[in-house]
């Protein structure tokens, strides 16, 4: 058999394929967005119809519909988006499915790039929906293959629940490409009044879920997801503690064990929804003490503590994890986290036990990175910050030069331009989710009538979910501008197109949606578009938009530095130069940095520009805000 190296999100793509898949639709959002990017380059060589779907509720919806034509279908997003297409997902838990249907859903403990650090598994319990959540990448594809039996058998749609390790590490796989075909889209909706909600319907609906929970735990019980496992780490053997570890901690209990020559059986969970005491209770029986490992909220423990409070058989069995705080509730586990807190519980059920792990590891924290790590370098610190050329900074710039002035309030919204509330653009006083800047907008308005308001959006995000507040903003009578940053892309998560560029996922040409048609026909009346690397048109744009009575559209266009060429480097005249340290202190690029004081370090005068010419990629901005315009294009000073 030959192998593969595969990340996680494309071996859940892989086994999606491999599983059948007609329909695939997501939107993007890290950690989960190389799922469909790898369907989508292999759609065409096995007749699967993947998008990028301009929300997660309305990917969630067409794999729905796909599912209902009798054909396998997968929605991807992270775990916020859940928040978007929690509407149809909960209806779907009543209604059901035909074709199987998974729904990949990435959690992102840390968090590493979300608003928050939600915990999909209490989704699915809310749902009542099954999850699986797997811990390695071959697992994730065994169990997204596993998925669709079960959703099918079942007949209810399954969450498949990756968290940031187990999306973005790499395994080595064996594996084979199924062979290609054709088309996978040979569908057939049938009518059936099951398809519709009605609340007969809904009570009748609630009652079957219920019924078929019991039958869910058992089917992943037989998969094999739940089960005991024994890690041989040495030859000091853990009799009388158990271990309970889920997803990716599993490994950093195994870690753990070896690094301390500990051999024990542990409880692996690989589907906490629904929960099932079976197999576990016989894995409990005789033991002390339990500790139960899994990231973010306590699923599993409290489920377990609510099975035992039921079971006297049970009654001198202590429970520990995030409740004895021996586990943390927040942010993502590695594996010196795991190590210390299992020690701490051993010091607890088992102190001889601790005590001679610590006697052989005095400096357990970090131990066996240490060794392995001493000669390499540190990873340089960086601030998070636009890229250097980034056109967003230069429409951040022209609005606090029009607006902050007159005490503008400024609402940011989600994407790569985020990092725009950051010194020295600070360009957002808001930040909430996808699409909330706009409706915060006109909101700030009905409370703060004679203060300007300045909404920024991203153009994918203004797809996504900003229309709606626009539409509502107009007929509720704002005022206010809407900024729409149209680079072009969907940057933050890797520059998927969206409905404004014309092209679809596999790269076809299709409408190209205009962002003025689509600003008038929401009813905004004074709408314009500008070129950001023109500051002084955009700074004049600026002061127009916010001088109209009503809601105002300004659409800042250029396409991102990251999808373009970058054109000759800026250099300043170091000799001319004021060193007033305006442009950097104003706009923040990352190549331009206060040069070598010298001598001057003792009268505490700071030193000229410099640009780095590997990081300029001459937008020329620096050279607009230089008051002595010493600052010119390469070849021209
Ligand atoms: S021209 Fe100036 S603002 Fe633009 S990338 Fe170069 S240093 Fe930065
Ligand atoms: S804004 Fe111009 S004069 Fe002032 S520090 Fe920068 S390059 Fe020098």
């Amino acid at each position: 058999m030959k192998h593969k190296l595969f990340m996680g999100n494309e071996a859940i793509a892989w086994g999606a394929i491999e599983a059948g898949v007609a329909v695939v639709a997501a939107y993007p959002g890290t950690p989960s967005t190389e799922i469909t990017e790898t369907v989508l380059r292999h759609s065409k060589e096995y007749g699967i119809a993947a998008e990028w779907s301009v929300n997660e509720k309305i990917a969630l919806e067409t794999a729905i519909a796909a599912s209902w034509s009798g054909l396998r279908a997968m929605a991807c997003m992270k775990q916020v988006g859940l928040n978007v297409a929690a509407d149809p997902l909960m209806t779907l838990a009543y209604l059901g499915v035909k074709g199987g249907l998974v729904i990949v859903v990435a959690d992102d403990p840390g968090p590493h790039s979300s608003q928050t650090e939600q915990d999909t598994r209490l989704f699915g319990r809310f749902a009542k929906i099954p999850v699986l959540d797997p811990a390695t990448p071959a697992e994730a594809r065994e169990m997204t293959l596993k998925a669709f039996e079960l959703s099918e058998e079942m007949g209810v749609p399954v969450i498949l629940r990756p968290t940031t390790r187990v999306c973005h590490v790499c395994q080595d796989i064996a594996f084979i490409p199924p062979p290609q075909e054709k088309s996978r889209l040979k569908g057939n909706f049938e009518k059936d009044p099951r398809w519709v909600i009605m609340p007969s319907r809904s009570s009748q609906a609630h009652r079957q879920l219920n019924a078929i929970q019991p039958k869910i735990a058992r089917w992943t019980l037989q998969a094999g997801f739940n089960e005991s496992r024994w890690i041989r780490g040495g030859n000091k053997e853990l009799k009388d503690l158990g271990i309970i570890a889920s997803g990716i901690s599993f490994n950093y209990v195994k870690e753990a064990l070896e690094r301390f020559g500990l051999t024990a059986e542990v409880y692996k969970i690989g589907a906490p929804i629904p929960f099932t005491t079976e197999g576990l209770f016989e894995y409990l029986q005789g033991k002390s003490s339990v500790l139960c490992v899994e990231e973010l909220e306590p699923v599993i423990e409290e489920q377990l503590l609510t099975a035992l409070s039921l079971n006297r058989a049970f009654n001198s069995l202590s429970v520990y994890g995030k409740y004895s705080e021996t586990l943390p509730r927040e942010g993502e586990f590695n594996s010196d986290l795991v190590a210390t807190r299992l020690l701490s519980f051993f010091r607890e059920a088992d102190p001889l036990l601790a005590e001679s792990i610590e006697a052989a590891l005095p400096n357990l924290v970090g131990s066996t990175y240490r060794n392995t790590s001493e000669d390499r370098p540190e990873p340089p610190r960086r601030a998070p910050v636009l890229c250097a050329g980034c056109p967003h900074r230069n429409s951040f710039y022209a609005f606090n030069v029009a607006a902050r002035p007159k005490k503008a309030i400024f609402t940011g919204d989600i994407g790569c331009y985020t990092l725009g509330a950051l010194p020295p653009l600070n360009a957002s006083d808001t930040c909430l989710c996808m699409g909330a800047s706009t409706a915060m907008a006109a909101a700030f308005h009905k409370v703060e009538k004679d203060r300007p308001v300045v909404a920024f959006m991203g153009d994918s995000t203004f797809f996504h979910s900003g229309m709606a507040p626009l539409i509502n903003a107009v007929y509720n009578q704002a005022r206010m501008t809407l900024v729409i940053l149209d680079n072009e892309t969907t940057a933050m998560t890797g520059h998927q197109p969206h409905p404004g560029m014309g092209i679809t996922g596999t790269g076809e040409q299709t409408f190209r949606f205009n962002f003025e048609a689509i600003a008038r026909s929401c009813g905004a009346n004074w709408v314009r578009t500008v070129d950001p690397y023109d500051l002084e048109a955009t700074i004049e744009a600026a002061r127009e938009a916010l001088d109209q009575p009503g809601v105002s559209v300004l659409i800042c266009q250029r396409l991102c530095i990251n999808r373009t060429r970058p054109s000759k480097p800026y250099v300043v005249d170091q000799e001319a130069c004021l060193r007033c340290g305006i442009c950097i202190d104003r706009l923040g690029c990352p190549a331009l940095f206060e040069g070598d004081r010298g001598e001057d370090r003792k009268q505490k005068r700071r030193g000229p520009a410099y640009i780095e010419k590997a990081k300029c990629t001459g937008c020329g901005a620096c050279a607009y805000v230089c008051p002595k315009k010493v600052i010119q294009q390469e070849g021209s000073l």
